[in-house]
């Protein structure tokens, strides 16, 4: 690829990648090769000085690695990428290379959980401070910064439900207070949402979910300018390792070229099963952004191009906690055709219970406090007709009479 800037999202997520090989192969070719040899021993120096672009060692790059750093910043609309060995990976990386004892971070209390646990505790033990702050409240999010805030951390919308905040209002808050704002985009992907056109600067990605797209491969990566990119995230990725397999990107890499087909027909069969489930009297309430009844549906429709994407969460009706939870279960234990599986960004729908499985170590009251009840069941909509999806949960609904 030579030029990037004048292609569409859809030719950008086929095309965009390192120039093929002397084979001339049309699909990218997969690199596994952990060193690189040097034409000359002069070359060498110049490749490890920096005068000079080229591969020397994995750990520093790898072509097919590349060609998915390449689709990834064409997709995001950044001018750069890093790839990492996983989500949780490329946020270690983001706050090694940009943090240091004594600053500050605020982020929101319905990150995912191990993101609230990396922030709020790991990087608390390097002397890192944070305040978490709810979603949806801006002014709490103003309130949280401080002189020593570095980092404005958020996702969007979030997990099980679906919460979204607004970028560009938080964006201006980051840059007002001369703090970064890094987004968590696994949730909508760059099909439907690109942080960076709302004022964010760095955009985060487990490509683990949406962008694999398939449930194969751990991934995960930041998008930025060049210069952070160069200047910030290489140097520590180079010292501490956390680097993306070539085989791993390769997979991504293939994935992202049906990305913006999959978000769209699976936010499509989201949006009619939360319209399915609103109506059936198993269910006491759904939480789908591309629902009209959820608290910030203009703004997400705004945000991420009219589509509310592949996730929903509902509440089954009950009595009690206790009996919620007993309910809950009955329904999943019903499921033939789709999967109980804690995971998303599958062509596979996956169903899960939050209270006793991402959320299961909080307590009651920090899991009433975040929203997620014992009746609460998670569904990552995949590609299965809807017919047999809702046929799958009728039976764990009948169950319930
Ligand atoms: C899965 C996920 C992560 C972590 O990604 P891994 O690839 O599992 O490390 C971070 N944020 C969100 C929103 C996720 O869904």
């Amino acid at each position: 690829m030579t030029s990037t800037t004048k292609l569409h999202f859809d030719t950008l997520a086929v095309r965009a990648a390192v120039a093929p090989s002397q084979y001339g192969e049309n699909s990218e070719a997969l690199y596994l090769t952990s060193g690189y040899v040097q034409g000359t021993a002069q070359q060498s120096a110049d490749r490890f000085a920096g005068l000079e672009e080229g591969y020397t060692y994995s750990r520093g790059g790898n072509p097919t690695v590349t060609s998915m750093e390449l689709r990834l910043a064409a997709l995001e609309g950044t001018e750069s990428c890093i790839a990492t060995s996983s989500g949780m990976s490329a946020i270690m990386l983001l706050c090694f290379s940009l943090l240091k004892s004594g600053d500050h971070v605020v982020y929101s209390q319905s990150v995912f959980g191990s993101t609230l646990k990396l922030i709020g505790s790991e990087f608390a033990r390097f002397g890192v401070e944070s305040t978490t702050v709810p979603q949806t409240d801006l002014a709490a999010w103003q309130q949280a910064v401080r002189p020593n805030t570095k980092l404005l951390f958020a996702e969007t919308p979030t997990n099980p439900l679906g919460e979204v905040c607004d970028i560009a209002a938080l964006a201006d808050i980051s840059h007002r207070a001369n703090a970064l704002l890094a987004v968590d985009n696994c949730f909508a992907s760059p099909a439907l949402q690109r942080p960076t056109e709302f004022g964010a600067d760095i955009v985060m990605h487990s490509g683990t979910k949406y962008l694999d797209g398939q449930g194969r491969v751990m991934a995960g990566a930041l998008c930025a300018s060049t210069a952070m990119v160069k200047e910030k995230f290489l140097p520590v990725m180079k010292n501490c390792g956390m680097v993306l397999s070539p085989f791993n990107a390769w997979v991504v890499l293939k994935g992202m070229e049906t990305l913006s087909l999959r978000m769209r027909a699976q936010s499509e069969q989201a949006l009619a099963l939360a319209h399915w489930l609103e109506r059936h009297a198993a269910v006491a309430k759904v939480y789908y952004p591309g629902l009209s009844s959820h608290a910030q549906h203009d703004l997400a429709m705004r945000q991420m191009s009219g589509y509310g994407g592949a996730v929903l969460s509902f509440d089954v009706t009950a009595a009690s906690p206790e009996q919620a939870r007993a309910r809950a279960f009955t329904v999943l234990d019903n499921l033939q055709t789709v999967s109980r599986c804690t995971n998303l960004g599958d062509t596979k729908t996956l169903l899960t219970h939050p209270a006793s499985t991402s959320h299961g170590k909080l307590s009651e009251a920090q899991r009433q406090a975040a929203g997620i009840g014992q009746g609460l069941i998670r569904v990552a909509v995949g590609l299965e007709h809807l017919d047999d999806i809702q046929a799958d949960l009728l039976r764990g609904f009948e169950a319930l009479l």
